[in-house]
């Protein structure tokens, strides 16, 4: 139990530039008779004990009115969503930014939509929320600074660790609350509490309705964290990654992949592990379902050809041939393969060709074939491709030899 106040505990959880902002905001709000919250994220975390990274405030009614108030005392440039009704301030010379809403009450049209979102008072707020410690608020406003809003009794469940919904229908209004369950239990070593885990399997069908947009920033938001392949293993367990796609798993080897590499992660290798057992239909299927960019696409297509590839990429019978195995594929695909795939000899010679093979400079070129005596036209490429070929595998070595072996070829030509 605490015997600290909410107020001296959001203090304490506060830099001191931050609890002088929170603090300005909070009297201009109080002067206009404008009742103004903390909400959500940061109230958990500051409840947890841990630091407040991002300052989601709500406020009755207008907020980009009081927005726009706060901007003049204060400094700072808004940036308004007049259609959401929120703004988002940026104050001088801080990084931080403070996003403004109005309290607001939703409702979903049919399963899976974007909710219809209505203004209402704070409890209504909550009541949209995902997760009992996701719906509490800390109200900052003159004397009622430090007053806690708790109507589904988030705070026992951040003391017991449980993750737990508001009501029975909550995944099957927003399923991409699934993702969020695995990523809060893992993050913060809780569990998703019993009841709220049986409504999972109904909800499952209704992630067909998900836009790829959608789930792909929720599994782009588990790879931020610091080790996805736990929420990710949830979201298997739950059949939730089988529902986008049968060949969508997390299995021990695909843990290791993720365990093998420090974080941060890139989005990108987290794609590559999570991905690179699929097969070319599934892949295809994943990637389109998830609408992934297509810059990712292509080269997790260029990853998987190059494990399907790995056998004769790891018996590679000389450098130039190597070389020419390589030569056609991407420098990420490259570089991301070799954390895909198994074979040793391929990663090594992958390596390689990175490092070594593609660095290889000529010291002849094309203006100097013509001078010796070579016409422009296709068999300046070849040519050069040949001296490289030698000079990869050592057969010609220095200017003078390429230059020797140059002529020798336009002689073959000529
Ligand atoms: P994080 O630490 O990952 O940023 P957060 O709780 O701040 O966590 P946000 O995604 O920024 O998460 O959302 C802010 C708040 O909005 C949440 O705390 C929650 O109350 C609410 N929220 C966000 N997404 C949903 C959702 N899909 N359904 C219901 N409420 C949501």
């Amino acid at each position: 139990m605490h015997t600290m106040s909410y107020a001296d505990r959001l203090q304490s959880a506060l830099t001191e530039p931050d609890r002088h902002l929170l603090r300005g905001a909070a009297s201009i709000a109080a002067r206009l008779n404008r009742p103004l919250y903390l909400v959500g994220g940061p109230v958990r975390d500051c409840l947890l004990g841990r630091p407040i990274v991002d300052f989601d405030l709500t406020v009755e009614g207008d907020a980009i009115d009081l927005a726009r108030s706060i901007a003049r005392e204060l400094g700072g440039t808004l940036k308004t969503h007049e259609r959401f009704g929120t703004a988002r301030l940026a104050l001088p010379g801080r990084s931080r930014t403070i996003d403004l809403a109005m309290t607001r009450t939703e409702t979903y049209a049919r399963p899976a939509a974007l909710p219809d979102v209505l203004a209402g008072a704070i409890q209504d707020d909550m009541a949209r929320r995902d997760f009992t410690i996701n719906a509490m608020a800390i109200r900052l406003d003159g004397d009622y600074f430090g007053e806690l809003i708790d109507p589904y009794h988030g705070e026992a469940d951040l003391q017991h660790g449980m993750i737990r919904v508001l009501h029975a229908r909550s995944f099957i209004d927003d399923p991409t609350r699934l993702f969020r369950a695995a990523r809060f239990e893992q993050r913060f070593g809780f569990a998703v509490e019993a009841a709220t885990l049986n409504l999972i399997p109904p909800a499952l069908p209704v992630l067909d309705q998900v836009s790829g947009d959608r789930l792909r920033h929720e599994f782009e938001l588990i790879f931020r964290e610091d080790r996805p392949e736990r929420a990710l293993t949830r979201l298997h367990d739950w059949r939730v990654l089988r529902q986008i796609d049968h060949e969508l798993i997390v299995d021990d080897q695909i843990r290791a992949k993720f365990q093998s590499r420090p974080a941060p992660f890139e989005p990108f290798a987290c794609w590559v592990w999570l991905l690179g057992h699929c097969s070319p239909v599934a892949l295809m299927h994943v990637t389109q379902r998830l609408n992934l960019l297509r810059d990712d696409a292509i080269d997790l297509e260029q990853v998987m050809a190059l494990r399907d590839q790995q056998t004769l990429i790891g018996n590679a019978p000389s450098a130039s041939a190597l070389y020419h195995q390589l030569d056609y594929f991407g420098d990420r695909a490259l570089q991301a393969a070799t954390a895909a795939i198994d074979d040793e000899r391929a990663r090594a010679n992958i390596d390689r060709y990175l490092r070594e093979l593609r660095e290889v400079k000529l010291s002849i070129d094309g203006t100097r074939l013509k001078a010796l005596g070579l016409p422009e036209g296709p068999e300046v490429g070849r040519i050069l491709t040949k001296l490289r070929d030698a000079v990869l595998d050592g057969t010609v070595s220095g200017p003078q030899q390429e230059e020797e072996y140059a002529q020798t070829l336009i002689a073959q030509v000529n």
